[in-house]
């Protein structure tokens, strides 16, 4: 830290990103990207001609992109909010609709950047507890009067509230918004942004980065009330108004353009995953029932850091938290089913 660092930010502890290391070839299964690469369409978006063309600025507005995304999920173009990565989109929020007189709240074990924006931005927040099955428990954000932060599926643990329990959150918490982060959503659990039609406060936030295989090029996008998206939009346009590059806005139009072909993958990375898991019980894991494209597992025999690092000394990386209800798990990236076999046969040499 330097000396000319605000004093605001001397206490900020940063989000820590899963490694990305790039020295040697490792199987990668520690930050949830796809192991699929992206669709034709894409590949074939991207090509020299329209490289030729990063000279100019892109559309600000995103208005093509914006368009194909509203169409696939049966809103209008003036519902959907396009950010670079959904992180951009959350930052966004925390600095839209929270401050001093609107607190948040989020679960206490959840997607780690929702504490470092509340923090980043001064913003008063409580961390509501998981249940001892490490549960988001809906009851507890009833009636919260908070502006209310929940991944759907949870991550680190899979784990989904139903569309039911979300109706009842934004019901009953009108004057703040409820923001339910949907980056894994595409694994088995239910949207809620059919909701954003019904529910004014409602904000349905996806990502490329997961289902979409687009983690590289950084793109995510929200659902919402129109209202809220021009608010959005107020923060983007003071901040960067051109934070989707050409390129990757090219590569978002194709790729919703080639839904079924993602539809495909998560198909392909569902079954893989409770392949995957079937094995691991048999080795003694214990298993969160995930709805998402990773495995949050621990067993009696290792502990997670020990695991962590032994499949690392193998050439596999996976997550550990140092957290203490979540110490002894690790969460595994479901890879293809040829990633997951040489993990398991790892796994069975380790235990
Ligand atoms: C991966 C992830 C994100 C971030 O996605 P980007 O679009 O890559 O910024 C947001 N929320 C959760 C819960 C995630 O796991």
């Amino acid at each position: 830290m330097s000396k000319f660092l605000n004093k605001k930010y001397c206490l900020l502890e940063a989000y820590t990103p899963g490694e990305q290391p790039q020295d040697k070839k490792y199987i990668k299964l520690n930050t949830n990207e796809s192991p699929y690469p992206p669709s034709q369409g894409v590949l074939e978006a991207i090509n020299g001609s329209q490289v030729s063309l990063l000279n100019l600025y892109p559309d600000p507005e995103c208005k093509e992109l914006r368009r194909n995304i509203a169409a696939h999920y049966g809103v209008t173009e003036s519902n959907v909010f396009v950010g670079n990565g959904s992180d951009d989109i959350l930052n966004f929020a925390f600095m839209a609709f929270c401050g001093r007189d609107s607190e948040a709240a989020f679960p206490d074990i959840s997607y780690g950047f929702y504490k470092v924006y509340a923090e980043l931005h001064g913003i008063p927040y409580k961390e509501i507890p998981l249940t001892e099955s490490l549960e988001v428990a809906a009851q507890d954000y009833i009636g919260i009067n908070k502006n209310v932060f929940i991944a759907n599926p949870n991550a680190p643990t899979g784990l989904t509230l139903s569309i039911d329990e979300i109706s009842k959150i934004c019901e009953s918490n009108r004057d703040y918004i409820v923001l339910i982060d949907e980056a894994y959503v595409d694994f088995g659990a239910e949207s809620s942004a059919s909701l954003t039609q019904k529910y004014g406060n409602l904000i349905t936030v996806m990502t490329y980065s997961k289902s979409r295989s687009m983690a590289g090029s950084r793109l995510g996008f929200a659902i919402a009330n129109e209202e809220l998206v021009k608010d959005l939009e107020k923060i983007k346009y003071s901040t960067n108004p051109y934070s989707i590059n050409r390129l990757t806005n090219l590569a978002g139009i194709a790729a919703i353009k080639d839904s079924a072909y993602y539809e495909e993958n998560c198909k392909k990375i569902v079954e893989t995953r409770e392949f995957t898991k079937s094995e691991l019980k048999k080795l003694g894991f214990e298993m969160t029932d995930s709805k998402s494209n990773f495995i949050f597992a621990k067993n009696s025999r290792i502990g997670g850091e020990e695991l962590y690092k032994k499949l690392k000394d193998n050439g596999i990386l996976v997550r550990h938290f140092s957290k203490a209800r979540i110490k002894d798990y690790v969460r595994i990236t479901v890879g293809t089913r040829e990633q997951m076999e040489i993990l398991l046969n790892v796994i069975k040499g380790i235990i």
